[in-house]
């Protein structure tokens, strides 16, 4: 199995001319809900790109959570370790996105909050997997303890450390392959990514952390994909761009699918990179992730 434990959220995305001020009230000329949260989306996208996949998550107790967690199964994930924390909402997300196309994102954690070790403990099961897939929208304390459960069971663990932040040495020493974008190597390594020299210096700098495998993302110009000494950067695939939500979280998805049926790292990245663009043709998060017969397809051309 291929694991993913992360935070589930209900995006709800308003399309404004420009962003309100502090008092001001503006009226919008959209708004969708739409399935999102990084732990959420990853386990989608590795589940169509053709992995048996198994997501350990929360929900709350709202009415909406129901009709995820069957969307998570319509997609073939198997739900058994999504609890149903009792007294408080889904993960949220309350995003607005500008004529420009930048967005200002507030969110609140709710049931993700709950994922707490004591209780990744109850579906300790789950992490007997062959990859475990983390990011950083649940506490860091469960990631830590699914590092280690995973790893002593042999697995290999990947981490999207996203959204951004500075990570423990005692985490990092756990990953085996890290994904961070340009924002988020930056953060965790103080080496700015602005270019092929910046993306060799962050991939080193974890390196030395003991991650053996760093692929920094680098939007429309590709990854840089770095294995102890060697980088080189590998380009994405050429497509008009509507809508990068989820990017990131699709190319994770389909990286560690790839993975696990045995694909070595380079055509992974490859089919990787293919999925993600085929999601910035498309609007939403999880409504933008393709399938693996498209990805395919794609690659094919
Ligand atoms: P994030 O969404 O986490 O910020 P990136 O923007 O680096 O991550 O995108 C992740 C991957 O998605 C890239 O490595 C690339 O393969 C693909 N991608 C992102 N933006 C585009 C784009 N405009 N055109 C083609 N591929 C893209």
């Amino acid at each position: 199995t291929l694991t993913v434990t992360g935070s589930i959220n209900i995006d709800h995305v308003i399309r404004l001319p420009q962003f309100p001020r502090p008092g001001e009230t503006l009226t919008g000329n959209d708004y969708r809900i739409v399935p999102g949260g990084k732990g959420a989306n990853q386990a989608v996208a590795a589940a169509r790109a053709g992995a048996v996949t198994q997501l350990v998550a929360c929900v709350g107790e709202d009415p909406m959570a129901a009709s995820l967690v069957a969307g998570f199964a319509a997609d073939g994930i198997n739900t058994s370790a999504i609890d149903t924390v009792a007294g408080v909402n889904t993960g949220v997300a309350l995003i607005q996105v500008n004529d420009t196309g930048e967005n200002t994102i507030a969110l609140a954690a709710g049931a993700n909050a709950a994922l707490t070790p004591e209780r990744l403990q109850s579906h300790a099961s789950a992490l007997h997997c062959k990859q475990l897939l983390l990011q950083l929208e649940i506490p860091l304390e469960t990631n830590l303890a699914a590092a280690r459960l995973a790893r002593a069971e042999g697995a290999r663990v990947v981490l999207n450390p996203a959204p951004a932040q500075a990570l423990p040495a005692e985490l990092l020493a756990l990953v085996d392959l890290i994904t961070p974008n340009e924002t988020e190597a930056e953060r965790l390594t103080g080496v700015a990514v602005n270019d092929e020299a910046g993306a060799a210096a962050a991939a080193r700098a974890l390196h030395q952390q003991g991650i053996a495998t760093v692929i920094i993302t680098l939007g429309a110009r590709g990854v840089w994909l770095s294995e102890q000494g060697h980088g080189r950067r590998i380009p994405g695939f050429a497509v008009k761009a509507v809508d990068t939500t989820a990017a990131g979280d699709t190319f994770n998805g389909a990286l560690v699918a790839a993975l696990q049926r045995g694909q070595a790292l380079e055509p992974a990245v490859r089919f990787a990179q293919a999925a993600a663009a085929l999601s910035v043709t498309r609007p939403g998060a999880q409504t933008s992730v393709p399938y693996r017969a498209e990805i395919e397809a794609l690659l094919e051309q």
